[in-house]
């Protein structure tokens, strides 16, 4: 088979090829030969030589702090042990308590039960399940249960004392993810209230600062056996990581022995091009080496792409050919999460892309920076894990030894902790004064401001019936305000697909992006190409061969459609209303972006006269991400996320419009919050044009009066007409006039002449079906003095966007060629 064929078909087949039935009976558990295998294996994990150890300390004290190296087997053996020890049994009338192990990532929560259901011979989801952001695999049966931290925290809101587990593991703690410690804070005040719970916290690092956190708790520690792992730096820095990476990995494969490689990279695109290109340039080898295996790992990896990373190798491709090699190329995930057995060569590119909020200016990045010393020795040990091995850092020993720092800060010193405050206000926990990392106090009142922008809590610092809703949802607080308000923009089922599109990887493989763009792109924004993926895919009734076709990751997308089922449920539960927004109807693309600025008001960017982009809030420069799928450049822009790379990139973007930030936001939101810019100044005139529409609106409604018409006139009923009434306000525009003022437009003297029985053309229906055809050819242009102007069009929606854009492109021209002699 050639490794093309190969390629496509890992890259694109991961969950036909991932779902095996070899080993398995017909009722879904493990045929004995298999299992005794698994048993087998598990016998020489170093935690099995000390469960006496173990479970003698579990008996006498509440807490235990447990460290062991990655691979020793804490994830997979020690809640077995727990289960083992205690009792989980209670009179008939309560459910079963269970056992609770956190997990930093849901890939790691789902890979961890999908093992111990095996070892235990059971089918994930009855005695052993899983609980992750979307996704529950549990049942009554259930006893262990591998859920995230963040879920753990969510279940707290529903069960304050978390009186369905007996004990309660946590995970990974060296990870020190924010939601671990916020748990870390609250469990020790559940456990002073509930003195029958016991809590396990397990690391891969030893921190005294955990142990005096505890009160003293014990520290057991797992020995286990390390192999010698040589590390080989690289004599220059590396500037161009991935590529570096890629070499790396073709040579490892071409001149070492036997082992399987493990490479580190920062984001999910950069692995699948890597992926994409390590198997182009060892196909171009031929049967000089071995076949490889090359498989991706990331933290959102949909379930069924995970089970791949444990398998084997491939054998040779003939009797004693090259032998076969397995790649594994990750994010951090890797690290500690999840441990694979038989890696002989790590590939450290010395980055990690990590969440960065600057709680000075508020704004938050996603930002590749160096990995600490401690870190980076955690990936070298991986090498030796089950062989010596060997670490190829791509940096210089010099930056290794000055360069970083010697540990990586808690998620919660560097984080937006706007939804941690929002659980703990529905938690409500008064303070966190007790917490073993407090964050910056800065971070804290941003968060509670933020939080109250946008409607979460009132004046007093309280939960309102808005931000109760917001809490239910397992979103960040912007992408919930966006749901739960979504019905009052006609579009919540519009919003709900792109949630879920947003809330896992992308869908697009990024070395296809071209070929994707031509088919689903919207140029309004790339929310609403997310949503044309979304809903072809549906159209298409969820076809495989549709997906590969069209470039298309199909588990990315079934992912979705699960994640949109959950949120349905969230919505139902609330009582929030579904509504659909008419896809071909005028008000389609207002109606969806203004519900995503109701949630992201805070994250929009102006076009400056400069050409760049500066975001309102936080005063950054920043640039259209190149995956971008807008038209052009637009004056205003939306966005979700800030990338920092060499630059700081806007990624996935939507084209919106100035007045309606001014509609949106809470009252003179942007004039109170920041700081002078050009983008300020055209706020400040909206919002004045606002005022002076809404004082205009008011004097006019003090004038009108409902005149009844006589009876001989009279065609419909007083609702009926009403009813007009409303229907014709909602189409009318405001055009504003050279001197800054809002004029009311023909529609002022517009009124709705029925028509005499004999004079009439048309239904109703028909009559409406005229006026939204005219609606949705009327535009406003921008005008050269920056007004909004209406216009007769006469062409298609399309084809006015495309004019808009050159027109503005026009304006952006002249207004650096002014900017540019006004310098001169
Ligand atoms: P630790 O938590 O100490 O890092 P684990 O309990 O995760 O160790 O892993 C113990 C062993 O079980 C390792 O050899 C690992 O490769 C194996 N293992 C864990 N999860 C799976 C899985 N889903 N499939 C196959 N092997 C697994
Ligand atoms: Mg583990």
């Amino acid at each position: 088979m050639s490794t093309e064929r190969k390629r496509n078909a890992r890259l694109f087949d991961v969950d036909r090829s991932s779902v095996s039935s070899e080993g398995y009976s017909l009722d879904g558990k493990l045929d004995s030969q298999r299992h005794s295998d698994i048993l087998q294996k598990r016998e020489t994990l170093p935690v099995r030589k000390q469960k006496n150890e173990f479970l003698d300390v579990l008996k006498k004290n509440q807490v235990i702090i447990l460290v062991g190296q990655t691979g020793s087997g804490k994830t997979t053996q020690i809640p077995q042990f727990v289960l083992e020890a205690v009792e989980v049994e209670t009179s008939v009338k309560r459910p079963k308590m269970m056992v609770a192990c956190t997990q930093p990532c849901p890939v790691a929560a789902v890979s961890a039960s999908q093992r111990v259901a095996e070892e235990m011979n059971v089918i994930v989801g009855e005695e052993v399940g899983y609980s992750i952001c979307f996704e529950d695999n549990i049942s009554d049966k259930t006893v262990l249960k591998y859920l995230t931290d963040g879920m753990l925290l969510r279940e707290a809101m529903a069960k304050p004392l978390l009186e369905m587990y007996r004990v309660i593991i946590i995970d990974e703690a060296h990870e020190r993810t924010l939601a671990t410690s916020v748990l870390f804070g609250y469990l020790k005040l559940v456990l002073g209230m509930r003195p029958d719970l016991k809590l396990v916290v397990m690391s891969a690092t030893v921190e005294a600062k955990l142990q005096d956190y505890f009160d003293g708790a014990p520290l057991m520690k797992i020995y286990c056996v390390h192999h010698p792992v040589d590390i080989f730096y690289t004599m220059k820095p590396e500037s161009d990581f991935l590529g570096a990476t890629i070499r790396s990995v073709v040579e490892i494969h071409q001149r070492e022995e036997p082992g399987d490689i493990l490479a580190f990279l920062t984001r999910q695109e950069e692995i699948e091009e890597a992926c994409h290109r390590i198997s182009e340039e060892i196909g171009k080898l031929g049967n000089k080496v071995g076949p490889v295996e090359i498989v991706y790992l990331h933290s959102t990896l949909p379930p069924d792409m995970q089970q791949k990373i444990f398998e084997p190798a491939p054998p040779p491709l003939v009797e004693d050919g090259p032998p076969g090699r397995k790649i594994v190329v990750s994010t951090i995930t890797a690290e500690t999460s999840l441990s694979i057995d038989r890696i002989a060569y790590v590939i450290d590119p010395g980055v990690v892309e990590q969440k960065f909020y600057d709680s000075r200016v508020g704004v938050k990045f996603l930002m590749v920076s160096p990995v600490s010393r401690d870190r980076a020795d955690m990936r070298a040990s991986l090498a030796g894990r089950t062989v010596p091995g060997k670490c190829f850092r791509l940096y210089t020993e010099r930056s290794y030894n000055q360069d970083r720092h010697a540990q990586t800060d808690p998620e919660i010193l560097r984080s937006d902790l706007g939804s941690i405050v929002l659980i703990l206000k529905k938690l409500e926990v008064p303070d966190l004064r007790h917490f073993m990392n407090l964050p910056a106090e800065e971070a804290l009142t941003r968060a509670l401001k933020e939080l109250s922008d946008l409607g979460a809590l009132d004046d007093k610092g309280n939960l309102t019936k808005l931000g109760n809703m917001m809490s239910k949802f397992p979103l960040d607080p912007q992408m919930a305000k966006m749901l739960v308000v979504s019905p009052g923009f006609n579009c919540s089922n519009e919003i709900l697909s792109i949630c879920a599109m947003l809330s896992g990887m992308s869908p697009v493989f990024s070395f296809c992006f071209d070929k994707v763009k031509a088919r689903f792109v919207d140029t309004d924004g790339d929310y609403l190409t997310l949503l044309n993926v979304y809903n072809e895919f549906k159209r298409n009734k969820e076809d495989l061969s549709w997906c590969d076709t069209n470039f298309i990751n199909y588990s990315v997308l079934k992912s979705a459609q699960n994640v949109r089922q959950h949120l349905v449920q969230c919505m139902s539960r609330c009582g929030i209303e579904m509504c659909r927004t008419y896809l071909y109807g005028p008000e389609y693309y207002d109606n969806i972006s203004k519900a995503i600025l109701a949630g992201y008001f805070m994250q929009v960017a102006h076009l400056e006269c400069t050409g760049d982009y500066l975001t309102v809030k936080g005063n950054q420069y920043v640039h259209l991400h190149p995956s971008n799928f807008l038209g052009g450049k637009p004056e205003w822009v939306v966005y979700h996320e800030i990338v920092s790379t060499s630059m700081n990139f806007i990624r996935t973007a939507m084209d919106v419009r100035g007045e309606w930030l001014v509609d949106i936001a809470p009252p003179r939101y942007y004039l109170k919050n920041f700081p002078n810019s050009e983008a300020k100044q055209i706020l400040e005139l909206l919002e004045k044009w606002k005022e002076e529409q809404r004082k205009w609106e008011r004097e006019e409604s003090k004038n009108k009066r409902y005149v009844p018409r006589k009876r001989g006139e009279e065609v419909g009923s007083r609702e009926v007409h009403r009813k007009q009434e409303r229907e014709e306000s909602r189409n009318k525009r405001y055009v504003l006039s050279s001197n800054c003022a809002w004029k009311r437009e023909e529609s002022k003297n517009k009124r709705y002449v029925p028509r005499k029985r004999g004079e009439e053309v048309g239904s109703r229906e028909v009559h409406r079906k005229q006026e939204r055809e005219e609606s949705r050819n009327k535009r406003y242009v921008l005008s050269s003095n920056c007004a909004w102007k209406r216009e007769e069009e006469v062409g298609s929606r399309e084809v006015h966007r495309k004019r808009e854009r050159e027109d503005r492109e026009r304006q952006w021209e002249e207004r650096k060629r002014k900017c540019a002699t006004r310098k001169q």
